[in-house]
């Protein structure tokens, strides 16, 4: 459990994110935090470089409506100290903190807090021996990874998820499988530095589609050097594209063509922002022409399919009327809300 989320065992894949505003500005922190839950993030993680941020950290612990996990390398002290100030979950690189004492050091602050801690591993903190090998890094972070596992359980701690990031796509998938063969213990999964929003997003989806797509991974985190708020709907996305789960209504739009007649780019933008307001089982369709437009989206729950400066609104691939074009959105809205 961190905080009251469950991650492993019969629970769906939960979504993380991390803040990018100082953690020793709590309300800058506390403020981004909101937006993150209200896109549907369910755990949040924060960095702790230092001992400012530890204050701006406890208040946050306190306020925040998301359990939040204390992100921390190098320095076991930070770690410790985070266990007592109210951190849902530790976050560390054993093979970061100096030593396998000082490692032990945050472990007993764990268990004292109750709270679980995730073993990471990178290609920058991997177990000193196992880094020496002439073997493919993916083996390198696996085996680092399960050797850090034994030593949590040798000191009696169990209440750990594991990852094991590399920004290569399919050395990480490689990692994650080479784990999820030795091992039950819940996966943190991601692609590491994966990059700017869109080519970081298809990264991600690659690499953690792959993995989800055979049973791997209890809580994932999509890295975009971007708005946080794009990690949790790049992760929905993806976990709605393998019907795992997703957090708002689907919808599916043509790809246009030179029979469509309408600016659909617009419309398909404003149908996308106004989700919001059906149930998120819903499939809608946004179509550029009525020549394929219903037929194609039969499917969909509920479409529209454009014309010349109009459309037809159509319902599980019967059309139900005409609508001019600028009042094709709202009235899709409309009709979905008198359905409900
Ligand atoms: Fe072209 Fe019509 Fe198909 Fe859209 S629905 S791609 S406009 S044929």
């Amino acid at each position: 459990m961190v905080g009251n989320v469950q991650v492993g065992g019969d629970a769906l894949p939960s979504v993380q994110s991390m803040t990018n505003t100082a953690t020793s500005d709590p309300q800058a922190t506390l403020e981004q935090i909101q937006r993150l839950a209200d896109a549907g993030c369910e755990i949040v993680r924060c960095a702790i470089p230092n001992k400012e941020a530890l204050e701006g950290f406890e208040q946050i612990a306190k306020a925040s409506p998301l359990p939040v996990v204390a992100d921390i390398h190098f320095d076991h002290e930070l770690a410790i100290e985070a266990a007592r100030r109210g951190a849902a979950k530790l976050r560390i690189n054993p093979g970061n903190i100096g030593s396998m004492d000082r490692v032990d050091e945050v472990i007993d602050a764990a268990k004292e807090a109750g709270i679980p801690i995730r073993i990471g591993v990178n290609s920058g903190s991997l177990q000193k021996e196992i880094d020496k090998m002439d073997i493919p890094l993916s083996e390198k972070l696996a085996k680092s990874a399960l050797a850090f596992v034994e030593h949590f359980e040798n000191r009696g701690f169990t209440d750990i998820v594991i990852s094991a990031k590399a920004s290569n796509v399919r050395e990480a998938i490689e990692a994650y499988r080479l784990i999820a063969q030795e091992t039950e213990y819940p996966l943190h999964i991601g692609v590491t530095e994966a990059g700017s929003t869109f080519a970081g997003t298809v990264k991600s989806a690659v690499g953690l589609g792959t993995l989800l797509e055979e049973g791997i991974g209890d809580t994932l985190r999509v890295s975009l050097t971007a708005d946080p708020v794009d990690e949790i709907e790049a992760a929905y996305e993806i976990l709605s594209a393998l019907d795992i789960r997703r957090n708002r209504a689907e919808v599916i739009s043509c790809p246009t063509c030179g029979r469509c007649q309408v600016d659909l780019i617009d419309i398909a933008r404003q149908v996308n922002e106004r989700l919001d307001e059906v149930p998120q089982h819903l499939k809608l369709a946004v179509m550029g022409c009525v020549v394929n437009g219903p037929g194609e989206a039969r499917e969909a729950d509920y479409g529209i399919a454009c014309g010349k400066g109009s459309g037809i609104l159509f319902a599980h691939g019967e059309p139900l009327r005409k609508v001019a074009e600028e009042d094709l959105v709202d009235e899709l809205f409309t009709e979905i809300a008198g359905s409900c």
